[in-house]
């Protein structure tokens, strides 16, 4: 018989209100704080009544629990690996069971970044937490190694805010410290592991969760980032949430054809719909949005190329773009490509902004042995609990290990 537990952030107060059943009504707020600090293990929620505490224990979600954490880029990068779900396999649910509250979710191990970018004369410095939302993912680009390790199951909406709070937690109390980077987050970017919107309402109620200022932690909505393969109607939903949010689409080919091959996914979802959707949610929201273009040598980074899509988001009735993010590409072991030459990369990005796009070739933190964001899966542990020979050789590559789990 499966275990019940309820996600907590997925709750309103009224629903708290039934799990803390007979408990005085303050007891919500004390709940919900403990949640915003990061902690989410009854256990260690002190104020509540030992005999609440064992209670919520079992009532509610698990806690995550770190793996590991790792450093790099001289300590302004740091990776948790982080647990989620039931352990025990008696107790948990899979598929899709694990996102209907029937069950807790099957044990996964994901990842959730924190990019510290120091204060500079000209700007605020940004503590920048990059969130999964999938345990791998369904859409097979052939470039992207959590495609290539599949689907896994979707991340509850407590499962991808708790990345952003386990990390905030380590932030305010010390335990990172990064000179010149505040101590709580101040952006987050749904760039991690997964399709967020293949997990649409997860991630729209932790867009809110992570923008409530009473019940969650008050992060602009500037200040939160959605990437998204481009799935239509899950844009169209975010337009609908109405929160100015940045957009950023990852585009990676600038017709059709090609892109029919690099993000299957567009065969169902053309570039004419696609840019339609992206075009609606900036006259929703006001905002500008970016667009995310790998370079791959001798598929996607040629002139031609790049003239093509200057030609395409320049079209009348295209969004207007407030940045174009050329990424060169990360080898994964599936695909033998590679990035091309930095000369072609800057020659790429010299033809967009001769068309007035404002580009930038965007080079990924995690040093270069591995992107801190868009390619976790290859320190994924699989469900067997074992890690892919990739992987074990990736995650042995980050220098410095600070905590190991339990
Ligand atoms: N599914 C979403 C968000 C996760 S991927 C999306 O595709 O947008 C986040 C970013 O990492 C995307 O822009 C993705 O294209 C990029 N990425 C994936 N594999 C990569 C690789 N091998 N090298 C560089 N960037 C990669
Ligand atoms: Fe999924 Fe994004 Fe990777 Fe494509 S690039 S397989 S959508 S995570």
């Amino acid at each position: 018989m499966a275990v019940m537990t309820v996600d907590p952030f997925a709750c309103d107060d009224a629903e708290l209100g039934e799990i803390l059943d007979g408990e005085p009504a303050y007891r919500v707020r004390q709940l919900r704080g403990w949640l915003q600090r990061g902690v989410d293990d009854p256990q260690e929620m002190t104020d509540l009544p030992a005999a609440l505490r064992a209670r919520l224990a079992g009532r509610l979600d698990p806690p995550g629990r770190v793996l590991a954490h790792r450093t790099a880029d001289g300590g302004q990068t740091h990776k948790l690996l982080l647990e989620l779900g039931a352990t025990d396999a008696a107790g948990s649910a899979t598929g899709a069971d694990a996102t209907q509250g029937a069950g807790s979710p099957a044990a996964e191990a994901i990842e959730a970044v924190l990019m510290g970018y120091p204060r500079t004369a000209e700007r605020a410095g940004r503590a920048t937490v990059c969130v999964s939302t999938q345990a791998g993912c369904a859409l097979g680009c052939p470039f992207c190694a959590t495609g290539q390790a599949g689907f896994r199951r979707q991340l509850r909406v407590g499962e991808i805010v708790r990345q952003v709070t386990a990390l905030q937690r380590r932030l305010r109390e010390g335990a990172i410290a990064i000179p010149g980077v505040p101590d709580h987050v101040t952006n987050v970017v749904f760039m991690g592991m997964g399709e967020p919107l293949a997990n649409v309402e997860a991630t729209v109620a932790a867009i809110r969760w992570l923008h409530d200022p009473e019940r969650g932690l008050g992060l602009s909505a500037r200040s939160i980032t959605v990437s998204t393969v481009g799935l239509v109607p899950g844009i169209a939903r975010l337009t609908e949430l109405g929160l100015p949010i940045t957009l950023a689409v990852s585009l990676h080919a600038p017709t059709d054809a090609l892109r029919d091959d690099l993000v299957p996914v567009n065969r169902q979802f053309g570039l004419d719909a696609l840019l339609r959707a992206c075009r609606a949610h900036q006259e929703a929201t006001g905002r500008r949005m970016t667009f995310e273009y790998i370079l791959i040598d001798g598929v996607n980074a040629q002139r031609a190329h790049a003239e093509q899509l200057a030609a395409l988001l320049t079209r009348r009735d295209a969004p207007r773009v407030a940045h174009v993010n050329l990424i060169p590409m990360n080898p994964t072991p599936a695909v033998p490509w590679h990035a091309p030459p930095l000369p072609d990369q800057q020659a790429f990005a010299g033809v967009l902004q001769a068309a007035g796009l404002p580009a930038t070739v965007r080079h990924n933190r995690g040093g270069d042995i591995d992107a801190a964001c868009g390619q976790l899966y290859a320190e994924q542990r699989l469900g067997s609990g074992r890690l892919l020979p990739a992987a074990q050789d990736a995650w042995q590559r980050w220098p410095i290990q600070l905590e190991t789990g339990p």
